[in-house]
């Protein structure tokens, strides 16, 4: 089976759109903030596909575009303004920074209540502590994904190749909280099929096409493939697709698999966060 990821995150969205509304009766339609450092066209592009997602689902959003000279201080300045605004419930930083400089501390800097991409210290603290309040929203999906299939995680051989702070760790940790037992796998692992065999739920999060091949997938597994490889004219995962669909029971496609999912749970994940607010306002 393919996954269609589409057709699960318009699901996701009718759903959004409903709380949306439901908030906006109130008075308190959210709203999303983005922030982008420079004119990276990758970054550009990435937030323009958020921002389409917001017009669908009701969400209010706007874009502050910093310069490529910025410092983290100003960024920091930027997202603090953000903080404080009543009608701003999430905010996103689009990385990479330029320079690839590190962006911990403007992560910090977010009020965990409007960390929508969940990557706050104290929002990370609490996944990996069992308390799931906002957390990033590639991980959360595919959990969101499998729970839509049917797929219980209890007591599942799950392999995660791939130990980003964006994907790999914190959907290690998710994994864990439903009680799979979980095997992560990275550039430094010695025999890699050896692990991605055993998996009943196998997350591959690399960036490096064609790394997983027919003989590396266990019959019957359900298949996460988050990679995005440009490989000549085309956009590509880490999976060999056509492959991996004659031995596994689902695969994601690349482009239509994770990445609308992603773009689906932020659209959730800053309906959350308004709703958060509100009950920490009312108290
Ligand atoms: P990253 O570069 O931060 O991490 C890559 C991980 O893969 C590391 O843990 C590394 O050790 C591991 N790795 C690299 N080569 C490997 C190999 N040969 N064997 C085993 N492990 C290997 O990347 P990231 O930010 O987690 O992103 C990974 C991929 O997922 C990229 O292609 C990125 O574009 C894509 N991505 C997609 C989405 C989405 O929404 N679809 C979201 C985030 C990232």
């Amino acid at each position: 089976m393919i996954i269609d990821g589409k057709a699960l995150a318009s699901k996701m969205e009718a759903e959004t759109k409903a709380r949306v509304e439901k908030l906006a009766a109130e008075g308190r339609r959210p709203g999303l903030a983005t922030i982008i450092v420079g004119e990276n066209p990758a970054s550009q592009m990435y937030v323009r596909i958020k921002h389409s997602a917001c017009d669908r689902v009701g969400i209010r959003s706007e874009n502050v575009n910093l310069p490529e000279d910025a410092s983290l201080d100003d960024v920091i300045e930027t997202i603090r303004e953000l903080n404080e605004r009543d009608d701003v419930n999430g905010i996103l930083l689009q990385l990479p920074l330029p320079g690839n400089s590190d962006p911990s501390s403007a992560m910090a800097a977010i009020d965990p209540l409007k960390d929508v991409d969940g990557f706050h210290p104290m929002n990370m603290g609490s996944l990996l502590a069992g308390d799931e309040r906002l957390v990033p929203c590639t991980p959360k999906g595919i959990i969101w994904a499998l729970e839509q299939l049917g797929v219980d995680l209890e007591g599942k051989e799950a392999v995660i190749v791939g130990h980003s702070n964006v994907v790999g760790k914190p959907l290690a940790a998710m994994m864990l909280n439903r009680n799979a037992t979980v095997q992560v796998c990275h550039v430094f692992t010695k025999d890699l099929a050896s692990h991605t065999r055993e998996a009943d739920v196998l997350v591959v999060a690399a960036g490096v096409p064609g790394l997983i091949k027919r003989d590396m997938v266990k019959k019957g597994a359900y298949i996460f493939d988050v990679g995005i490889n440009r490989v000549g004219d085309k956009t590509v995962g880490d999976v060999e697709f056509d492959e991996a669909l004659l031995v596994a029971a689902a695969v994601t496609p690349v482009p239509g698999g994770v990445g609308p999912l992603t773009v689906s749970m932020l659209m959730s994940q800053t309906v959350t966060a308004a709703e958060m607010q509100m009950k920490t306002k009312k108290r």
